[in-house]
């Protein structure tokens, strides 16, 4: 996808700060973050949202969901808590459709989400 922000970032043509890079996912502060911490997991391959994805890219979910946890202690917050979000389409409120994760931590998160 030429035009997706997300993959311009996993192709390195726009900047973004890496907190961890495989061969398959890229991890990245958020620009606008909404607690202390705020990073967003992406799988460098386009695609749209979790409705995209194919039955049998099961091993990838899977990736992201364990990297997600390392990012997390990576970043302080694997024992205080954090939250995984994955916004999928209209309703969600997704905004950049390219799928991602959202860890988000060092603060007290509220329930039910907004
Ligand atoms: P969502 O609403 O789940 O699609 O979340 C999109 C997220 O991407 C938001 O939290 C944005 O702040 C974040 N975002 C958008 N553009 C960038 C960028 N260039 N670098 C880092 N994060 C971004
Ligand atoms: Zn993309």
């Amino acid at each position: 996808m030429d035009e997706c922000i997300f993959c311009k970032i996993a192709k390195k043509e726009i900047p973004a700060k890496v907190v961890y890079e495989d061969e398959k996912i890229l991890a990245f502060d958020d620009i606008n973050p909404q607690a202390p911490v705020h990073v967003l997991l992406i799988p460098k391959k386009h695609y749209a949202s979790l409705n995209e994805i194919p039955e049998e890219k099961i091993d990838l979910l899977g990736h992201l969901m364990l990297k997600a946890r390392q990012t997390a202690r990576d970043k302080g917050i694997k024992e205080s808590g954090y939250r995984i979000v994955l916004n999928t389409a209209g309703d969600s409120g997704q905004d950049v459709f390219h799928i991602h994760l959202h860890v988000l931590g060092g603060r007290r998160m509220k329930w039910p989400p907004g």
